[in-house]
Formats: structure tokens, sequence, C-alpha cells
């Protein structure tokens, strides 16, 4: 057994309080959520996973079997971002993220995911495969006339270039959309696996097709929490019924791992609409569940 109690654990990441730049992953909160098209509040997320993240702490994984507060990790902070100001803020998040070769950031909402990949993919050199956990497609052109916000982060990084969208895949998906949108998304190369589709067909097959999509392709994994239900997630900007209950978030993660992954994000925790910290914990439970895997691959 760990010596603290989880409760009395530092209220980091893991209750990671190392700093060195040295490590191999590190986590960062990302405190931005003014590109929120609804309930606004994930600001708070980052604070309130690290929080959420002390309950992780009191032995291995029971999967992969091992401790991802053991591995060369470091708690970061939170990344600067300008009040007020998307744009800059988008500026400010890339040039913190291009620092760092394996990042795994704390939203936030999930606009933050698009200076993640500009500075991955410029990192990289090369377009990256996506997996994406989501209610929402997230390539709306544009946010009730706003360019950047949530709802468009996937419509910017197939323009730019950032991804490559032969190799991506969204999971979860179930909101209103427009048909234009989707069938933007799909034209493009997309692969849409509806919340629908993860429940008839399972977690087995979901994993097995998105292994087959992204192939050996450096790999980004988007997670925002409003992929699982309500019921699972409440304390989140824009929920959606019908999603995926987090065990099947879990049992698709963990067949991942022949995938190359560069860097993660977990977003869209809004806490102030939460319940008895259970979207905090489910947030912070994937982190973990990433952590161990590419622990695990990084051996
Ligand atoms: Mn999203
Ligand atoms: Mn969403």
């Amino acid at each position: 057994m760990a010596a603290t109690p989880t409760f009395a654990v530092p209220s980091s990441f893991l209750g990671i309080l190392r700093l060195e730049s040295e490590a191999s992953f590190h986590v960062a909160g990302i405190p931005l959520d003014i590109g929120t098209t609804n309930r606004s509040g994930s600001r708070f997320g980052p604070a309130a996973i690290r929080h959420a993240s002390r309950m992780l702490v009191d032995g291995d994984h029971p999967h992969w079997w091992i401790d991802p507060a053991g591995l060369p990790v470091a708690d970061i902070g939170d990344f600067a971002i300008a009040l007020g100001d998307i744009e800059n803020s988008l500026a400010l998040i890339e040039a913190q993220a291009a620092e760092y070769s394996h990042l795994i950031a704390l939203g936030g909402e999930h606009t933050i995911s698009l200076p993640l990949l500009r500075a991955l993919s410029g990192r990289i050199g090369e377009p990256l495969a996506l997996v994406h956990f989501d209610a929402h497609v997230d390539t709306w052109p544009d946010n009730f006339g706003q360019t950047y916000a949530h709802g468009s982060v996937f419509f910017h990084a197939i323009e730019e270039g950032l991804i490559n969208p032969a190799r991506s895949v969204q999971i979860g998906i179930r909101s209103p959309v427009q048909k234009d949108v989707y069938e933007w998304t799909l034209d493009k190369g997309v692969t849409i696996i509806t919340a629908q589709d993860v429940h008839e067909s399972g977690p087995q097959n979901v994993a097995q097709r998105v292994t087959g999509i992204v192939g050996d392709a450096p790999a980004y994994l988007s997670f925002d929490i409003d992929c699982l239900d309500p019921a699972f997630a409440p304390g989140t900007g824009t929920p959606e019924i019908g999603g995926l209950a987090s065990w099947q978030a879990q049992a698709i993660l963990r067949r991942l791992d022949a995938l190359a992954f560069s860097g993660m994000d977990v977003v869209e925790v809004a806490p102030a609409y939460d319940t008895a910290e259970i979207t905090a914990l489910a947030a912070a439970t994937m982190a973990w569940e990433y952590l161990a895997m590419v622990g695990k691959q990084a051996g």
C-alpha cells in the first residue's frame, strides 16, 4: 500500500510533484474555456481532474500491471493563456506545447486540441492519425460565426493538414448536426463510429476497426469527456444522451496498444455541473489509462 492515504495525496496529477523537464511524459493543465458554445466552466477542469486523480495512486493498473505515477512523468502545472482572447491563447498554447515531446493535456475545452495538434504535427513533420472520442464531430466550419471555438477544432485540423483524415476516427458521435457538416467529414475520409455503433458492435470490434484505420502512423488521442453518457459524465458543457459508458471507453482504449501514440488530451470537464466528482474521476482515469498503456509500450 502507498504510505499516504489517497485523500491526503497532494493535488497534482497522481500526486506527482516532480517538475523536471527531462521526464518522458509531461502533464499540463490548459484552463481555456472561452470557446465553449453552451455551458462554460471547463477552466476549472485541470484542478478537478488533478484532485480526482488521487484515487488512482494506490496500486498498479490492473490490466497493464504498471503504476503510471511511477513512470518518468512530470506534472508541469498549467499553461499560460491570454484571458478573454482565443486566438492569442491558441498561439500561447502552441508555443508552450512545442517544448515537450509527449504531452498529456488536461482541458479546458476542446479548442485546445488545435494548438496542441499544430505543435505536435510540426514537431513530427507529418500529419497525425487521430483517435477522437466525442459526442460531436467538431468539424463545423465555424461556431455561430466564431472561427475558432470548440466545435471547429477538427475542421481546422483537417484544413491545415495537421491530421490525416484517412487515418482518423471519431468514436461516440451522436449529437444533432447539419447533414452537410457530417457529410463533409466523411467525404474528407474520416471514419465515424457512432455511439450506437459502439453499443451494437461492442468495444472489441471498435478497437479492431480503429487499429486498422490508424495503422502504424504517429497518432494522437483526443478524449472529449462528453463522449461518455451524461449518466457517467454530467459535468460537461454540451451533454448528449445515449453515450458511452465509462467501461466501454476503457475497454476500447485498452485494446489500442498497437498504436504509436505521441500525445493525448482529455477535455470538456466542467466541474460546476459535476456530481460527486464522477466526471473528473472519469477524465483522470482516461489519462491514467493512457499513461499506463504508453508507459507499458515504452517498456
Ligand atoms: Mn469536442
Ligand atoms: Mn463534445
